[in-house]
């Protein structure tokens, strides 16, 4: 047996503070990275190319940071759990190590690995949580069982202390060049292209590959956007979030690394409003890692509603409206705006996955899981904790203790984008129409058809209407 130790990368893109990759360091000098591109995942229907793509792209990025750092990364494609273990029994390796995750399928998918690397006698170690700042086990409530309300969650969350970003992986050791040879022939393949998987993505990625982007864009965030985040993040149009959701989502940047800037802003903070704002951009990591947590105590989130009401709920499901509104035809300015901004550049604003969720299922009356998977299917930062989470939470079916949250499309576009310019830029045949036109919904007929723009699809009252009438017959058929 050799030195070696495997790193087996999954959504941890990166070789700075990385909690399992440290380890594997701290135990050996000699540490080479595994990728496996899994057939399971990438064969879903609920792909994305333009996360499929910037997951390449970080792939690229991450072989030349184990080239700096004096070793590789290698690439397998099938089915890990086979392809890994035969990898390491090729290599005489000593070890596998991995971070942990929350997902379902990860954790099957971890349990068969164990099972498959101790029949080869193979050590593993796969114990260290990397992508969030405290794992499910180490927030419960003051009886031990897990929060399923965010606000108690966080006042838990923020008052524990959180760890320090550990150490880079550096002056490593990679495989011999006869190990290189062995290697291939035991199924390791260059990195393919997209296209080599199927997948094709024309559009620019709203954040570059790799770890330096996505430190870039921390830098770049914390040290402006993020005093002003409190009032700025609500409103589309503007430039007033981080956008480094993708690169939470694949671990791209190290979560204390995150952290970390966010003391830093504090530190630097000079006024009340300014604190506030670092405050709640800190309360977004905390409802990411609360979602993480509750999919992880409830995995049967990912099948369908939490609360009974919805287990049954008779969602109207009308395919044509579903296709209007995924196209971004419904003749609803604001959803239209951003169910094109989604189809464009694979990323939507906050305000607007709010808005177009809450319209998919109140006013068109389509089960959320349908829009669930239309997300993932989009999304550069499709993540089934977070997603899932957002659509429960705007279905109104989540561990959410309010009932019933509605809104309304014209008074949301009124109040977060008063000047109709998000709604211009993504609607282009709307581009010359009244603001107030824009924002109330309220085309004149003639200028409507003028430039081929749909009717409503929906009455946004009536509809309205209808679902809490629907919602208290099914209260009662639940109770
Ligand atoms: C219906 C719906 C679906 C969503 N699907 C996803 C998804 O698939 N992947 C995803 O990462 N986020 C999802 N979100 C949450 C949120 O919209 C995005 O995280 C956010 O818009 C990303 O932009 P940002 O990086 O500029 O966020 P910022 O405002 O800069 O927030 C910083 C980070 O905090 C996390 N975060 C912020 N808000 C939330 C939230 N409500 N829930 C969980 N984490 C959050 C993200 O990691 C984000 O990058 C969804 C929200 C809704 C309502």
């Amino acid at each position: 047996m050799s030195d070696l130790i495997l790193f087996w990368h999954r959504r941890d893109l990166r070789i700075a503070d990385n909690t399992g990759l440290a380890a594997a360091q701290q135990q050996s000098p000699k540490v080479v990275g595994v990728f496996c591109l899994d057939p399971e995942i990438l064969e879903r229907d609920d792909v994305a190319p333009a996360r499929v793509t910037y997951m390449l792209g970080c792939l690229q990025a991450l072989q030349e940071r184990y080239t700096q750092a004096g070793s590789q990364l290698l690439i397998l494609h099938g089915n890990p759990v086979v392809a890994i273990p035969d990898l390491a029994v090729a290599l005489k390796a000593q070890a596998v190590f991995w971070n942990w995750d929350v997902e379902p399928y990860s954790q099957k998918r971890d349990r068969d690995m164990i099972e498959a690397l101790k029949s080869k006698s193979i050590q593993f170690l796969n114990q260290n949580w990397d992508q969030i700042l405290h794992t499910p086990e180490e927030i419960r409530s003051g009886s031990g069982s897990p929060y399923t309300v965010y606000t108690p969650f966080w006042k838990n969350w923020i008052s524990k202390k959180k760890a320090n970003p550990v150490a880079t992986l550096q002056d490593a050791e990679g495989l011999t060049e006869d190990e290189q040879k062995i290697a291939e022939q035991t199924g390791v393949i260059k990195l393919p292209t997209p296209k080599d998987l199927g997948f094709i993505w024309d559009g620019e990625l709203i954040i570059s590959p790799g770890e330096a982007a996505a430190k870039e864009r921390l830098q770049a965030f914390t040290n402006s956007a993020i005093t002003e985040y409190q009032e700025q993040r609500n409103f589309p149009a503007v430039d007033g979030t981080s956008q480094l959701s993708a690169a939470l989502k694949f671990g791209v940047i190290g979560i204390r690394t995150v952290w970390q800037a966010t003391i830093e802003a504090l530190e630097n903070s000079n006024s009340e409003e300014v604190t506030a704002s670092i405050r709640t951009w800190q309360q977004e990591l905390a409802w990411r890692e609360f979602y993480q947590h509750a999919m992880y105590h409830f995995p049967e989130l990912a099948d369908g509603a939490y609360r009974d009401t919805f287990k049954n709920f008779p969602w109207e499901n009308n395919e044509k409206y579903f296709q209007a509104w995924c196209e971004g035809k419904t003749g609803y300015p604001i959803v239209d705006a951003a169910m094109r901004q989604l189809n464009e550049i694979g990323w939507m604003h906050n305000r607007c996955r709010m808005i177009v969720a809450s319209f998919l299922t109140k006013d068109l009356q389509i089960n959320p899981q349908w829009g669930e998977k239309y997300f993932m299917q989009k999304l550069i930062d499709g993540d089934l904790s977070a997603n899932n989470g957002g659509w429960q939470w705007s279905a109104s079916s989540g561990m959410d203790p309010k009932p019933l949250r509605i809104f309304n499309p014209a008074s949301q576009a009124q109040k977060f984008d008063p000047e109709g310019e998000y709604i211009r830029q993504w609607v282009s045949e709307l581009r010359s129409m009244d603001t107030q036109h824009l924002v109330t919904g309220k085309i004149p007929p003639l200028e409507r058809h003028a430039v081929g723009y749909p009717e409503p699809i929906v009455d946004h009252k009536i509809k309205q209407q209808q679902f809490k009438q629907l919602y208290q017959q099914q209260k009662g058929v639940s109770s």
